[in-house]
C-alpha cells in the first residue's frame, strides 16, 4: 500500500492511517508527528518549525522535503507507506514526485478525505492528545478514563497549542489556500480518489474496496 491521505486538518487522516497500517506492514508517516517529536526533543529542526506550527502556518517546503528525503529511504518503508499530512503544497507534491522517481517507487493513489468544515471544527476543538504517546481522545465521545491522563501510558492528555479555535480557523484557511489545490493537481495526474470521510470506519472500507483488500 503506497498512498497519500489528503484532507483538511481533522479530516481523520491519522485515524484512517492507523486503521490501514493495522491491515498490512505499511508504515504511517506523519510529518506533523515528526515535527511535534522534534519540538518536544528541542532539536534544531524542532526550533525551526515551532513558531509556524504554533501559529497554525506551514513550515517551509525545504524543511519538510529534508525530512521526507530521509524518511522515505528508510527500510521500514519498503513494504508500503501512508503519507499523512504530506504533501501540503504544490511544490512539495512536485518534489515528492521527483523523489519517488529517483527511488523507483510509484503511488497507488491519493485518497481525498472529504469532511464538512462544521464537522472538522467540532472534531478539532473537542480533540485532546497525549503529550507522551500521541494517543487521541475526544472530550465528548471518547474521554480518557481518568480526566487528563492517558489510558495507555498515563501521560498528560491536553489540547494541542494548534487546536484552539483561533489556530484551527487559521489552519483551515491555510488548507484552503495552499493544500486544496493538490486535489486538482492529483486529479490531472490520474491519482485522485474521492472518499466520503465523515466516518473514518466507512472511509477505510472505501479505501479497502479501491485497493481490492478484503
Ligand atoms: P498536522 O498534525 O499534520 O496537522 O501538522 C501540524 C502542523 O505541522 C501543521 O499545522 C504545520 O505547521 C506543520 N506541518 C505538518 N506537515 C507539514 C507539511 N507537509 N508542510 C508544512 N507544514 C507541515
Amino acid at each position: 500500500m503506497r498512498l497519500i491521505l489528503l484532507g483538511a486538518p481533522g479530516a481523520g487522516k491519522g485515524t484512517v492511517a492507523k486503521m490501514l497500517t493495522a491491515l498490512d506492514g505499511s508504515v504511517q508517516i506523519s510529518t506533523g508527528d515528526i515535527l511535534r517529536a522534534s519540538v518536544k526533543a528541542g532539536t534544531d529542526l524542532g526550533k525551526q518549525a515551532e513558531a509556524a506550527m504554533k501559529a497554525g502556518e506551514l513550515v517551509s517546503d525545504e524543511l519538510i522535503m529534508g525530512i521526507m528525503e530521509e524518511r522515505l529511504r528508510e527500510k521500514d518503508c519498503e513494504p508500503g507507506f501512508l503519507l499523512d499530512g504530506f504533501p501540503r503544497t504544490i511544490p512539495q507534491a512536485v518534489a515528492l514526485k521527483n523523489l519517488l522517481e529517483r527511488i523507483d517507487i510509484s503511488l497507488d493513489g491519493v485518497m481525498n478525505l472529504n469532511v464538512s468544515r462544521d464537522v472538522i471544527l467540532d472534531r478539532l476543538t473537542t480533540r485532546r492528545t497525549c503529550v507522551d504517546c500521541g494517543e487521541i481522545y475526544n472530550v465528548r465521545n471518547n474521554p480518557p478514563t481518568t480526566e487528563g491522563q492517558c489510558n495507555s501510558c498515563n501521560g498528560p492528555v491536553v489540547q494541542r497549542d494548534d487546536e484552539t479555535e483561533e489556530a484551527i480557523t487559521k489552519r483551515l484557511d491555510v488548507f484552503e489556500g495552499q493544500t486544496a489545490p493538490l486535489v486538482g493537481h492529483y486529479q490531472e495526474e490520474g491519482l485522485l480518489v474521492d472518499i466520503e470521510a465523515t466516518s473514518s470506519v466507512i472511509a477505510v472500507e472505501a479505501i479497502k474496496k479501491f485497493l481490492k483488500i478484503d
